[in-house]
Formats: C-alpha cells, structure tokens, sequence
C-alpha cells in the first residue's frame, strides 16, 4: 500500500490530526497536498497540545519526513510561527521539505479576503480571512508566486506587478483602498527566501523516488468532502479540492499509487462557517453537545469560533466517503456521546414536496432538506478507556456498528479521546 490518503468524510474538523499523527508512524512521508493555513489539525500528543494549520502531521514522529507540496496555499509567516511554537515545547526539530513549486499566500491575498469579506457584508461565505479564495484566484489566473521565484529578484518584481496591475485598479474603485507597490512587498520576501532555502526542493522528485524504492507515503487533506469545490456545497466550499483524488495533483503522487483511503468522520456532526447543514441543533441541545466536544469544546481550531452541531448525519457521510473512495473509516469523537441515553441519527432528508432521500443532493435543493432520523440506545458511560472494540457497551458497539451500516464502508478505526493512544483498531 504505498499511499495512504487521510482524508475529511464531511465539513472538516473530523479528527484528521488525530489519525494522521497516530498512523504517521507507519510512513516515510507525510505530506500536505491542498489548502493553507486557514484550518487546524488538533494534536494531543506526549509533547503537549498542539494545532498545526500548515505543517503535516508527521513532524512528530522521528525520520518522518514532511513534505509541503505544490498544491498547498503556502504563507511563510505562518509555516515559522508553527515550527517555532513546536521547537519551543521541545518537539525535536522536524525534516520538513517545501515544494519549489509551492506558491505563496501573500499580504495582499489576506487584504481582499478581508476587503472582499467586508463588501459582501449579510452574504459572506464566512472566510477565515487567511486570503485562501485570493491565492486560489490569483493561481488560476496565472498570477501566483511560486516559492522558487523567491530566488530570483528580477523575476519575483516582474510576478509581483503582473499581479498588482489588476488589483490596483480594483482596490481604489471597489474597495476604496489605497493601490499597492511591488517594492514595498520585495524586500521582506527575499528575506523570506533566504530563510526558507534550507527547506526548498523539488519534492516531486522526492516523492516519486520514495515510491520507485518501495516506500509507504501518508496524504493528509485539510477540510471535508463537502468544502470540495466541484462535490460539496458549493459556494460554501473552499477553494481547493478537498478529495484523496487530488493528492495526485497536489502531491505528485501517481493515481494508482493511492491504494488506501482513510475518511474521518466524526460520531456526531460539526461544521465551521456558513451553508447549510441539514442535521443542525439548536439551544440548550447544540449547546451542550459543543461544551462536551472534541478535546475542549467544538470551537474552531484556527478562528476559536464556536462550531455549529448536529447529529450524524449518513446521508452526507456516505455521499462523502464515495467521492473520498473511502476504503476504509475513522470514526472519532464517540466518547463524546457517553452523556446521552438516546442517539438520533439521520438516515434519509426530507426534501420540499415531502419526498424522502438517501442522495446527497446539489446545493439547490439543499437548503429545503430537513433530516429524518433515527433513534439509537445510548450508553450513558464513559468509554475513554477502552482500547479494543469488545470493551465498549454493547450500545456502543451496535451504535458504529449501524452506522457503518448506513455508511456502507467499514468503519476500522474508533477514536474515544483526542489522545494518541485512545484509538481502537478494529483490524
Ligand atoms: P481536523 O482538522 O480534522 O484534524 O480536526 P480538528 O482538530 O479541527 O477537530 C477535531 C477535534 O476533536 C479536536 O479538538 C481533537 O482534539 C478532537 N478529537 C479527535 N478525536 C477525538 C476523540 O476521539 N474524542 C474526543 N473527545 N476528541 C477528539
């Protein structure tokens, strides 16, 4: 097997972290393939907390080496503030590689997101403002900045003002902003250069090496299935594609290399920003679920803002493992639950007209779907402690048990706290 993509079954917030760290340490490689620094990994590990937003999930684990390949919305501030929040809590100095091919999140990508943002006002997207849509925009427009043009003054100033040109007529007519110059930007990315060097090559190489001498490889995506832009919620997704099936592009990694595909998914629901999530709670009910949540609460691990929550949701966890190819499930978060003596599930929506469906359906009629559930026993105890699947309550079990029924993948993986060790590997 020698790819293994680790990958988010729903809104994002799943538990990638968790699993990437916890299996890392069967692969060479752990590498990051789409989105920047505008989510988090939580990782629990013997080092302390921690929430990586741009470095993989392997930099703990010792002779992994982590690559930041081409596909990824690279920000160097970030990637330092990251690496030195680890050296500080005496994680030993990890084996990063950065993609000469990378491009660079640049202020300017943060300044329209905000821009942009605050002009949409009531219909914002509830962007985490880190400039992700901008990059993504400037990438296809031809207007990127790849990292190895770091490295190359008399380049770098002739890709700054190609992509200044346009935003210079945009910032003072629609946003009235005052209009940006390209040296003011110069100085601080050569600087940037220098500093990321040590760390730049051509990880596609790397990579495809690693494979020809039989190596295993670890894929870790960022968000969901349903932030994917041509699979999700559309417009509610983010700007880069969020499936396994991008690791190829955003890795290098060839197609068929990819043999095996975790999809996280969380034992109940959670979903950051806008756009609509059809098992939603409300009240004293969301309330509490999002207190007992995750390692600290479900709030964002890149904004502190609060989650939304609803119960599982099948319908769009199935749909999410199909497009994912899922060949296999992590379900996390079940120890959360123990509070609860009744579990509702949604097994099918209900759409405008009254008709019931078990299909994920397109945005368009989304919005109208209401969810019908089903009612599992709880188990009202605390789990967090079992290490094999026969230790937990037989309510438990049946509970992953009828949902890998609805999901229609096995469910190999059950995670019953944030920590390393609470994982229980069902074979
Ligand atoms: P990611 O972006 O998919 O890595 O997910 P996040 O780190 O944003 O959110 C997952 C949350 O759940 C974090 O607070 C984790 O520490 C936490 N977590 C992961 N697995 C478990 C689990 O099995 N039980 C509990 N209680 N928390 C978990």
């Amino acid at each position: 097997m020698p790819v293994t993509a680790i990958v988010g079954a729903n809104w994002g917030d799943e538990g990638k972290g968790k699993m990437t760290d916890a299996l890392a340490s069967q692969s060479k490689i752990v590498i990051r393939y789409q989105g920047g620094s505008n989510a988090g990994h939580t990782i629990i590990n013997e080092y302390g907390k921690f929430a990586l937003h741009l470095l993989p999930s392997g930099v703990f684990t010792p002779g992994a080496i982590n690559v930041i390949g081409p596909g990824v919305a690279f920000h160097t501030g970030d990637f330092f503030k990251e690496l030195e929040q680890l050296l500080a809590k005496g994680v030993p100095a990890p084996d990063i590689r950065i993609s000469d091919r990378a491009q660079l999140v640049l202020p300017y990508h943060q300044l329209f997101d905000e821009l942009e943002e605050g002009r949409l006002g009531d219909r914002q997207f509830g962007s985490t403002k880190k400039g992700i849509a901008p990059f993504y925009s400037d990438k296809y427009l031809k207007l990127g900045v790849q990292v190895a043009d770091l490295f190359e003054e008399q380049r770098l100033r002739e890709r700054l003002e190609a992509a200044l040109a346009a935003k210079n007529v945009l910032l003072p007519h629609l946003y009235g902003h005052t209009p940006l110059s390209a040296d003011d930007l110069i100085g601080k990315l050569l600087q940037d250069g220098a500093r990321l060097a040590p760390y730049v090559c051509d990880t596609g190489k790397l990579v495809r090496d690693a494979l020809a001498r039989g190596e295993q490889l670890l894929a870790e995506g960022q968000l969901g299935a349903l932030r994917d832009p041509d699979h999700g919620i559309y417009p509610f997704s983010t700007s880069s594609s969020t499936l396994a099936g991008f690791a190829t592009v955003g890795a290098g990694v060839p197609p068929a290399s990819i043999t095996r595909i975790v999809a996280v998914t969380k034992a109940y629901s959670s979903c950051v920003g806008a756009g609509p999530f059809v098992t939603e709670l409300s009240g004293d009910t969301a309330d509490e679920l999002r207190r007992r949540g995750g390692d600290a609460g479900e709030f964002g691990a890149t904004t502190g803002r609060p989650r939304r929550m609803g119960w599982f949701d099948a319908v769009a966890t199935r749909y999410g493992c199909e497009v994912q190819g899922a060949t296999e499930v992590a379900l996390t978060n079940l120890d959360v639950l123990g509070y609860l003596d009744a579990i509702p599930v949604c097994t099918a929506y209900e759409l405008a007209g009254g008709a019931h469906t078990e299909q994920f359906p397109v945005s368009a009629r989304l919005d109208e779907a209401r969810p019908v559930l089903r009612t599992l026993p709880g188990w009202n105890t605390d789990i967090s402690a079992a290490r094999q699947f026969a230790e937990l309550p037989p309510a438990a079990q049946q509970y992953v048990l009828e949902l890998e029924k609805l999901i229609g993948v096995r469910i190999r993986w059950v995670s019953v706290g944030p920590r390393r060790e609470q994982l229980i590997d069902r074979g």
